[in-house]
C-alpha cells in the first residue's frame, strides 16, 4: 500500500524508488518476498519471469533495504541529499 504524503508533500512528487539493472538481476525474487510494502512483483513475458517495480510509490522514503538484501547488487535508489533538498524546495513552495 503506497503513503499518499511525505513530510506534507504528495508521496508521488517525491522522487524515491528502487531501479532493478537488469544486467545483473537473477530474477531470485527475494526482493518480492522482502518488501512488505508490496512494492515489487513477478512480470512473465515469453514464460520468463522478471522482477518488477510495481508500485514506486509504495516504497519507504529513504528505507533501502532491498538493497542490502539483493545477492546480485541489481538494487539501487536515488540520492539520498538530492531527494532531500527536492523535498525541501517543495516545502518552500507549498508555503508560498
Ligand atoms: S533480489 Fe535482486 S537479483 Fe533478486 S529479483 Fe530482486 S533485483 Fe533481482
Ligand atoms: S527500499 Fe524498502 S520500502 Fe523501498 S522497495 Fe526496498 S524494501 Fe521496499
Amino acid at each position: 500500500m503506497s503513503e499518499n504524503e511525505y513530510d506534507g508533500i504528495p508521496r508521488n512528487k517525491i522522487h524515491w524508488a528502487p531501479k532493478i539493472d537488469y544486467e545483473k538481476c537473477v530474477s531470485c525474487g527475494k526482493c518480492v518476498e522482502f518488501c512488505h510494502m508490496q512494492t515489487f512483483d513477478f512480470e512473465e513475458k515469453n514464460g520468463k519471469k522478471k522482477t518488477v517495480v510495481k508500485d514506486q510509490n509504495a516504497c519507504v522514503v529513504f528505507c533501502r533495504g532491498c538493497e542490502d538484501i539483493c545477492p546480485a547488487g541489481a538494487i539501487t535508489h536515488p540520492s539520498e541529499e538530492e531527494t532531500r533538498r527536492s523535498i525541501e524546495k517543495l516545502q518552500e513552495a507549498a508555503l508560498t
